[in-house]
């Protein structure tokens, strides 16, 4: 079932529907999605002005640039973004994962610090936790933290992030001390990205947006840029993770896509249509499941894993769909004139494998469901 919105939420709905409509708006988000190859976007006006009305991380107090709402309210703000083709990397980055983390784990100096900057969409960050041979296994990560007077310096290369390039700062997992067990020793590091010891490289991908590869030689860090406890970063990770596998991002990205293929798809068509309707029609259930439990104060870590697989396997079945239905067509991008609904569908069918990837991958999911759930051996 899906949760009941209340009247207040169905209006905040309608509110930010009508700005996302504005001319200008839609303006700003085809122009993004048009720049020249090689180049992308990070933070927009769109960006700014949401986060001028408290909107941007609405859940988040007041004092940090949020309004006091609940995760419904944010999560209704990120659906109505992915619906209207906001590109939603450089928010999700740093609002929804490291603006999240501080929130939940940060100091009071550290939350002051960053928290407003990331609400009112003036600044941003990124993620560096993948490294070159180290990707669902993180808890083995080999990038090291060492003792420098009273702070550390940070060595080793982290692949796969993304935005580097627009972010001001990054949430680093780096081994402060190694033991028996892997997961322990990880330290969570608030590092400054546009800085001296920090080398950024660009990684091109099928995607629209860039990978990078940051090499990080011996950036200085003190206690002051510590996330939660030393040593305890796996804690963080436990917390921070599933609030980022709703699968709602997917879910809304699978209604757009479907939306435009309604839209646009030949006489014939209606059975795949149907099948496709309900299976996005249960993805999104799925995600604002995850939604109501964060908002109940009950993550449930099997729900999500189960969410983030079936929405992002399913925004991948629409995205291929749509180019069967449509034809060579649908692979023109959006930077060509002859482009079907401004490109959606070729940068859908682009995306679509690294979102059954990122944030744990489709394997990795449903390994946790089969021995967490379903208690097979592992
Ligand atoms: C679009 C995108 C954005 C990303 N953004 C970021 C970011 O901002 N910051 C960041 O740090 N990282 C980011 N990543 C990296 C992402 O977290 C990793 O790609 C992911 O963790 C998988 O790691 P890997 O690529 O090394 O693949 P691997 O772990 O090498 O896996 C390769 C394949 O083997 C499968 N596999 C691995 N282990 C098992 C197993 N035990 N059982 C069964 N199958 C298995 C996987 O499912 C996958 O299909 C991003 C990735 C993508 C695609």
């Amino acid at each position: 079932m899906m949760p009941a919105f209340t009247p207040k939420q169905d209006s905040f709905r309608e509110e930010i529907r009508e700005l996302l409509r504005e001319d200008a708006v839609r303006a700003e988000i085809a122009q993004s999605r048009r720049m020249p190859y090689g180049q992308e976007s990070g933070l927009l006006a769109v960006h700014r002005r949401l986060g001028k009305l408290g909107w941007l991380a609405i859940n988040w107090p007041e004092r940090y640039g949020g309004a006091d709402a609940t995760i419904v309210e944010k999560a209704i703000l990120t659906e109505e973004m992915i619906r209207h083709g906001v590109p939603d990397n450089v928010h999700s980055l740093g609002i929804d994962i490291v603006g999240n983390a501080i929130h939940l784990f940060g100091t009071q100096e550290q939350k002051e610090r960053y928290l407003p900057g990331l609400a009112r969409g003036e600044t941003t960050a990124n993620v560096l936790f993948s490294e070159p041979d180290i990707g669902s296994d993180l808890a083995s990560l080999t990038t090291r933290a060492e003792p420098d007077g009273d702070g550390w310096r940070l060595y080793g290369r982290k692949i796969y992030n993304m935005k580097a390039q627009h972010s001001d700062f990054a949430l680093c997992a780096a081994r402060t001390s190694t033991g028996p067990v892997n997961f322990a020793g990880i330290t969570l590091f608030l590092i400054p990205l546009q800085s001296m010891g920090v080398v950024i490289e660009p990684v091109w991908n099928l995607s629209e947006e860039r990978f990078d590869l940051v090499t990080l030689d011996g950036i200085r860090v003190g206690r002051e840029n510590v996330l939660g406890e030393l040593d305890d970063g796996w804690q963080v990770l436990g917390k921070v993770l599933p609030l980022e596998r709703t699968g709602l991002d997917h879910s809304a990205k699978a209604e757009r896509t479907l939306a435009a293929l309604r839209e646009h798809a030949p006489p014939g068509c209606e059975q795949r249509l149907v099948q496709l309707e309900t299976r996005v029609r249960a993805a999104r259930l799925l995600a604002w499941r995850c939604v109501a439990n964060l908002h109940d104060g009950r993550p449930d870590e099997v729900h999500s894993a189960t969410a983030k697989w079936y929405t992002s396997e399913t925004a991948k079945e629409v995205s291929v769909a749509a180019v069967e239905l449509l034809g060579p067509r649908a692979l023109l991008d959006a930077r060509d004139p002859e482009a079907i609904a401004e490109g959606v569908f070729d940068a859908a069918l682009r995306e679509a494998p690294g979102l059954t990837l990122a944030q744990g991958s489709s394997e990795i999911m449903l390994f946790f469901v089969a021995t967490s759930k379903l208690g097979l051996p592992s």
